[in-house]
């Protein structure tokens, strides 16, 4: 088999390039996700990602060699075997993460770890039918040695969650089989939410709520093509419109990875694109008998270090624009933001150290230290945001409207006089309070708290999986020792 040149930021836009896909915003479809201004920031994003990967001075880093084609492809495909391949992996999503500056939480090697904990444990997905393994499998190689962007969409939309999927009041809202024909299945309904699913090649679509008897319709696992006559994306509100400029939305103009409501209407899935079909057990097992959850949020906690080495680094220039950065109190805050960022590396490493070959050679991350991390991430994000706003006082706000202001020589005098800091222009100082500002408190920024808050599903759920994988029976050996001590 020949082997696919790694895709460069231009393939990449050249192959999205009004494609077809049926993306809808304010009203109106969109012609082209690579030119239409609520998209063309985050693509250009993710082609600049591709581009990385692609360079011959990071080959070593951000590839390796696909045992089918033996031609170089993206390192975030491989399966580790060791704690040194889990180590490399991290080192791949950390060069990619400093480049959204941990801003983009769903680019291509996230769902690409899902599918390298499926192909991973074949035998997981053979129980529905080696048909199905091998279907996974062959999808796995194809985006592996072609470079494949995949998104997913794995929970239904929030209509009624006091009801399963088979009794909402109408069976065909929640995302489901409504046809099985000799050569594939017929979808039709809604998933809640796609993260990078309009830039994506690929959409995946699953469940990870838990199903009961009755939901079978809604418990598979398929792959729809982004362009595919039938899905339809509707993006939440585009942030990246309002950024006027770079000056003033520095951020949401570039890393404004977008969300959308997946509708599929009547949408065809050959065979060949069906993984998991009508098996509930499965369909839980995916995520938690393969190490899929696990390498998809290894990569994730490794974004999530890089934003919050980001917001400290903010927070230390911060304080050095207001002449704050000597004071003792601000210290010790600065001390303690430092330690929930040092932490979070840590358990990263921790998540590499602790790490277990299970007995097909596969290498897992250490699920509980991963779990833990995630399962404090609801309250600690909001926390470590709300202490850098603590920090900047007004300077956030009185700032001047917009880059135009200093334009006008009038205005600008003043601004020149008033806003400035003592070892910076006042345009060095609004510089770093919109970045700032586009981070914690703009729109953009309010979304990213809910990201961090529910990227892995609500914080209720996340504590379970904490508490299923954590080792309770040591624990509670200690206290079954105590009771046990001889009297004294
Ligand atoms: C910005 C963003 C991006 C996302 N990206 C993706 C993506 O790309 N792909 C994807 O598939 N998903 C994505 N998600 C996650 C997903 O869509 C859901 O938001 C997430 O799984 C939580 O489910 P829910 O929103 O239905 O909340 P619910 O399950 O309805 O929970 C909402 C709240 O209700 C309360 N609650 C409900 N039930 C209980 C209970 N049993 N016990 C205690 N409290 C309870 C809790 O306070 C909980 O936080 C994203 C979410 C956000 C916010």
């Amino acid at each position: 088999m020949t082997s696919t040149p790694l895709r460069t930021g231009a393939d990449y836009i050249a192959s999205i390039k009004a494609d077809g896909r049926s993306v809808f915003v304010n009203g109106e479809r969109v012609d082209d996700v690579t030119t239409h201004p609520a998209f063309r920031g985050a693509v250009a994003s993710i082609g600049r990602l591709y581009d990385i990967a692609a360079d011959p001075a990071n080959r070593e880093r951000m590839t390796f060699t696909s045992p089918s084609t033996g031609g170089p492809v993206l390192r975030c495909f491989q399966i580790p075997h060791s704690a040194a391949d889990l180590t490399a992996r991290r080192a791949f999503h950390e060069q990619w993460a400093r480049a959204t500056c941990g801003l983009m939480g769903r680019t291509p090697d996230h769902v690409a770890g899902f599918f390298c904990g499926y192909a991973a444990k074949p035998s997981v997905i053979a129980r529905g039918g080696a048909h199905f393994a091998q279907n996974l499998q062959r999808f796995y190689e194809h985006i592996r040695d072609t470079h494949q962007y995949v998104s997913y969409t794995i929970v239904p939309p929030q209509i009624d969650r006091s009801k399963p999927a088979h009794r909402q009041s109408d069976p065909t809202l929640y995302a489901g089989v409504v046809e099985e024909r000799d050569d594939g299945i017929v979808l039709s309904g809604a998933q809640q939410l796609g993260t990078g699913s309009i830039l994506s090649d690929w959409i995946q679509i699953s469940c990870i709520q838990p199903l009961q008897p009755g939901d079978e319709n809604y418990a598979f696992n398929v792959v729809v093509p982004t362009r595919h006559a039938g899905v339809k994306l509707y993006s939440r509100r585009a942030f990246a419109q309002q950024a006027t400029n770079s000056f003033d939305y520095p951020l949401t103009g570039r890393f404004d990875e977008t969300d959308a409501l997946l509708v599929l209407d009547k949408v065809f899935i050959p065979w060949e694109h069906v993984f998991i079909y009508r098996n509930i057990e499965i369909c839980r097992d995916q995520w938690w008998k393969t190490p899929a959850h696990a390498y998809g949020n290894h990569q994730a906690q490794t974004r999530y270090a890089v934003k919050m080495k980001f917001l400290l680094g903010i927070a230390q220039r911060l304080n050095e624009m207001t002449g704050n950065a000597g004071n003792p109190a601000v210290n010790v805050a600065m001390g303690e933001l430092a330690a929930h960022v040092q932490t979070i590396e840590s358990m990263l490493h921790a998540q590499e150290a602790m790490s277990s070959m299970d007995d097909e050679g596969v290498l897992w991350p250490s699920v509980a230290t991963l779990y833990a991390v995630m399962s404090l991430q609801s309250e600690e994000y909001p926390r470590m945001v709300d202490m850098v706003r603590e920090m900047a006082g007004g300077s956030l706000i009185m700032q001047p409207s917009s880059l135009s202001d200093f334009d006008n020589p009038d205005i600008a005098a003043d601004i020149d006089r008033y806003v400035h800091s003592a070892h910076a222009t006042a345009r060095e100082r609004v510089g770093l309070m919109r970045l700032a500002w586009d981070l914690i408190g703009s729109e953009f920024g309010g979304r990213h708290m809910q990201y961090e808050k529910f990227y892995g599903g609500a914080s209720y759920l996340v504590k379970q999986n904490m508490l299923r994988t954590y080792n309770m029976a040591d624990a509670t050996s200690l206290v079954d020792a105590a009771l046990a001590l001889p009297p004294f």
